[in-house]
């Protein structure tokens, strides 16, 4: 797999339709020129950037395939969901799903940018929205109280202004992940937890991915340029432990993360095998 002429693919990647700064249409050339033979395009919560991609894809020749990215979350901690949809279509009532999550967080937001104001901080929706990747959140609305001398940090920000209990809270949570993973499924799409590595789970990591896959879980993001080949490698154990696909890809940004190269990451530490999409293509599902 790493012999220099194994195809690579990248199964992580965002269009200027999320957070990401490049077209789907520059996506798709940047992916040939790169030498990559398949690429996912994997936005926050939306198919649009895929869909428009797709007359580029085949002008290419490039293998490009449905994916997503959703911010869940489990009691304790936030989790990033991959969904793949390799052999059909996302459904007409998951779309409908996102686009009812879309709606209650800028519903969410439009209440805490007021509650901002209503407590004299100059704080828009429109400025978090700019900071906002993909889906602006309250971290979002805290970097700008930082930018505009509110607050020294993250951490003031909530304490004073944004935690459960403070005077701007309004209560929202991303869906839970022992949600979305079924709603993927019924969708026709393929879960992935993605970059595990960013979790920190430490002595709890093993327990957690155990869970996941009983409970649908079809793989885990094993290469992804913020894992070290320690991080790599033990994912690729674990992945094997709990019979679960292994995935990988850039978490291409376009010019938001400048130094990062598609299908390779930061200095080439990111190169997917094409086998990995076969495999993950013959697993079974519902
Ligand atoms: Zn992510
Ligand atoms: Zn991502």
């Amino acid at each position: 797999m790493s012999n220099g002429f194994t195809a690579l693919i990248d199964l992580h990647t965002h269009t200027n339709q999320s957070d990401g700064t490049t077209s789907p249409d520059d996506l798709m050339a940047a992916a040939k020129a790169a030498g990559l033979d398949a690429i996912a395009i994997t936005d926050h919560d939306t198919f649009e950037g895929y869909l428009l991609a797709r007359p580029a894809a085949l002008e290419h020749g490039l293998e490009l395939v449905c994916g997503i990215e959703l911010s869940t979350r489990t009691a304790e901690f936030p989790v990033h969901l991959l969904g793949y949809f390799l052999h059909t279509p996302p459904t007409l009532s998951f779309t409908k799903w996102l686009t009812e999550q879309h709606q209650a967080r800028h519903e969410r937001n439009l209440k805490l940018a007021a509650k901002l104001q209503s407590l004299r901080l100059d704080v828009t929706l429109e400025e978090a929205k700019q900071l906002g990747r993909g889906v602006t959140g309250r971290v979002h609305f805290a970097r700008v109280m930082i930018a505009k001398g509110y607050v020294r940090d993250i951490k003031e920000a909530f304490n004073r202004y944004l935690a459960e209990g403070a005077p701007a809270y309004v209560a929202m949570e991303d869906v839970l992940l022992d949600e979305a993973i079924p709603r993927m499924r019924e969708a026709g799409g393929l879960p992935v937890i993605a970059h595990p590595g960013r979790m920190r789970l430490g002595a709890n990591e093993t327990e957690f991915i155990h869970r996941c896959a009983d409970r649908g879980l079809a793989g885990l993001e094993v290469i992804h340029s913020d894992h070290s080949l320690e991080e790599a490698l033990r994912y690729q154990r674990l992945a094997r432990e709990f019979g679960l696909a292994m995935t990988g890809g850039s978490d291409f940004h376009g010019d938001n993360k400048p130094r990062l190269k598609l299908g390779f990451g930061y200095e080439g530490n990111v190169r997917v095998p094409n086998e990995w999409l076969q495999a993950l293509r013959d697993l079974p599902r519902n």
